[in-house]
């Protein structure tokens, strides 16, 4: 079943045109990955799934229903989650209250004391530092506790921007391998990343940006395969 479709969309800032007429879907129980250069448009992509910003052309759907004027926080309750590039965590809240940051709008108390428990079961680390402050934590401590945050609304999508940046080689490692738990374990996840290797080797289809529009499409496994791709993304 699809849950998410982009049709034809355009994304604007001012006069610059950031996203020129994507079209693509991402069905339930995915792992769909966006690679692409600096400024390629993936974050534009991204923000523009979650609400954040207005395509100037084009519709999203979700579950069937046209969310493309739908206010980021609705989506949130309908069930796209973001953990955002660059982290985004509140620095001066403690790991825990950072959690709780991302239960707003569920009543459902029962439901949001198990996903603390599989969130501390994705990342023990985050369980061991619950009472520290975000912005005392690492870089890879911090990316952990922003993937948690996105998943304590219980999210039927979760986007991720770009969750390898900056992190030592064997948190990368660990990150993609917590994703893939995470979608074995339902969700379906639509993944922004430079490190296109495991992005390609983690994901059942992924696309190609380049300069705001798609340029291959393909399962992970064709991607990696093909030659123009190996060059010009996976260190040749
Ligand atoms: P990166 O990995 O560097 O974040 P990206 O693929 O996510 O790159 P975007 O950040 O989506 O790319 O940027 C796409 C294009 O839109 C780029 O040409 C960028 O310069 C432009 N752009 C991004 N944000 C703005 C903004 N706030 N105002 C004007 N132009 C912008």
């Amino acid at each position: 079943m699809t849950l998410l479709e982009l049709k034809d969309v355009s994304v604007h800032y001012g006069r610059i045109q950031a996203i020129h007429n994507m079209s693509f879907t991402v069905g339930e129980g995915e792992i769909v990955s966006l690679i692409g250069a600096n400024g390629a448009g993936k974050t534009t992509t991204m923000r523009t799934i979650s609400g954040l910003l207005n395509p100037s052309h084009g519709s999203i759907t979700f579950m069937g229903e046209d969310i493309t004027k739908m206010k980021a926080h609705i989506r949130v309750v309908q069930g796209i989650s973001q953990a955002p590039e660059g982290r985004g965590i509140f620095p001066a809240m403690t790991v825990l209250e950072n959690l709780d940051m991302g239960t707003f709008g569920r009543k459902d108390r029962t439901g949001v004391s198990d996903d603390l428990e599989r969130v501390f079961t994705l990342f023990p680390r985050l369980k061991e530092r619950e009472k520290q402050y975000g912005g005392t934590m690492s870089g890879g401590e911090q990316q952990m506790l922003a993937i948690g945050r996105a998943l304590m609304s219980r999210p039927k999508l979760l986007l991720l921007d770009e969750p390898s940046m900056g992190l030592a080689p064997q948190f990368i490692r660990q990150i993609f391998k917590i994703i893939t738990e995470i979608n074995s374990q339902g969700t379906t996840v639509l993944l922004v990343e430079q490190n296109a290797n495991q992005a390609l080797a983690r994901a059942h289809r992924a696309f190609v940006l380049e300069t705001g529009e798609i340029t291959h499409s393909g399962t992970g496994k064709e991607l990696l395969a093909n030659p123009a791709i190996k060059e010009a993304y996976l260190g040749g």
